[in-house]
């Protein structure tokens, strides 16, 4: 089978982890600065925590921003449950806002229209978060605005998109947000295995975010509430959880992100050659603007709704694995008994009705390329 997404691991990656391995450090040594300094840098950020999952980076961005019962969280359905769990976590309300069906990211219209409908009820969100869906980044420019205007705060889910660029930055520099978390999944740009990282311009955030990452615990005596006391005295400055990263996993990170540039490129080569092959075949593309750079984590292909079941299932007898990116999140049964509904965000659970994510991923050849877009032509005449 070919998968829809993986990893690209090299003899240098192996190297890179096995030195760590035979050193004195496999967790909490210097290869996750190390780590944490190489995203910072080539995101553009001033800060970067590295953390066990996007979903532990996720809770912690939340909490970091000081969400809480009172607080209400909007993201978009078509997305990863991670980017709506983690205000539940804080006992936060979370809402959704429906998406943009050209790009299947959050619709800046739908946003502004929902703020408006808010703010009379005292309903606005605290934080929102937007999901570059498919690495394709969201249009943060007029989402920073109404964060201006309505005073919430953002933090960018950016688990399919580092490497992605806006029309003047990078995701990750977080020119239009509070916060960005990344991914370091196995199917995701680069991997560390599990892991997750965040970026922030904010030292003081930088600062609760590495603390909140290990217990709430500090050595730093700057910090610390009182004065004399021995070396091994630490305190536990607030409720903080186990969500590092180890160092193995770090020093993975560093020798994928060298490689990031020829990731990125390979994936674009890619999906060149597959919006070539496609045209003619009864399939909508979602669209990307030659305004950014897309990290084109998915490609995703519309066929009609009635169809899909069967050519889903028919590419994955002819061993192709194909997935469906997203569930929209309010339709699972948990967020059900929450009080979703279907119909509530008909443009996400339109595009859930059509969308099949087909493989894309640097080591996929052009050859297994070519067998995808065979099996695609067969299927679909
Ligand atoms: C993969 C993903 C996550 C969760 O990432 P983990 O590192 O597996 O916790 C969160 N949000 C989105 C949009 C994702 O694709």
């Amino acid at each position: 089978m070919i998968p829809y997404g993986r990893q690209a691991i090299s003899e240098e990656d192996i190297q890179a982890v096995t030195s760590v391995l035979r050193s004195d450090w496999i967790t909490q040594g210097p290869t996750i600065p190390r780590f944490e300094q190489a995203v910072a840098s080539y995101c553009g950020a001033p800060y970067s925590v590295a953390v066990s999952s996007a979903t532990a980076a996720l809770h912690l961005a939340c909490l970091a921003l000081g969400v809480g019962p009172t607080d209400r969280v909007w993201t978009t359905p078509n997305t990863f449950v991670a980017s709506a769990n983690c205000a539940l976590y804080c006992n936060a309300t979370v809402d959704f806002v429906d998406i943009d069906p050209t790009t299947a990211n959050m619709g800046v219209q739908a946003l502004a229209k929902k703020l408006q409908d808010a703010e009379p009820r005292g309903g606005l969100p605290t934080v929102v978060i937007p999901v570059h869906f498919s690495g394709e980044p969201c249009n943060m420019i007029e989402i920073a605005k109404l964060a201006g205007r309505y005073g919430f705060r953002i933090i960018e889910d950016a688990s399919h998109a580092i490497g992605a660029k806006y029309p003047n930055g990078v995701v990750g520099d977080c020119r239009y947000s509070d916060i960005t978390v990344f991914s370091f999944h196995p199917v995701k740009i680069i991997t560390t295995g599990e892991g997750g990282g965040l970026t922030t311009q904010l030292p003081g955030l930088a600062r609760k975010l590495a603390l909140l990452r290990t217990h709430g615990i500090t050595r730093d005596s700057a910090e610390l509430t009182v004065g004399a006391h021995g070396a091994w005295y630490y305190e536990q400055l607030m409720l903080g959880f186990n969500y590092r990263i180890t160092d193995l996993q770090a020093a993975l990170g560093i020798s994928q992100l060298s490689r990031i540039e020829e990731f990125i490129a390979r994936r674009h080569l890619l999906a060149s050659r597959y919006d070539a092959a496609l045209q003619g075949l009864p399939v909508r593309l979602l669209h990307r603007s030659s305004l950014n750079r897309s990290a084109l984590h998915l490609y995703v292909v519309y066929v009609s709704a009635d169809r899909r079941r069967q050519v889903f299932d028919q590419l994955r007898e002819l061993g192709i694995g194909v997935n469906v990116h997203y569930i929209p999140v309010h339709l699972q049964p948990y967020y059900r008994r929450l009080g979703f509904r279907e119909g509530d965000f008909p443009a996400a659970e339109q595009h859930y009705h059509e969308a099949i994510s087909l493989p894309l991923y640097p080591s996929l050849t052009e050859s297994e390329q070519d067998q995808v877009i065979a099996a695609l032509k067969e299927v679909l005449q």
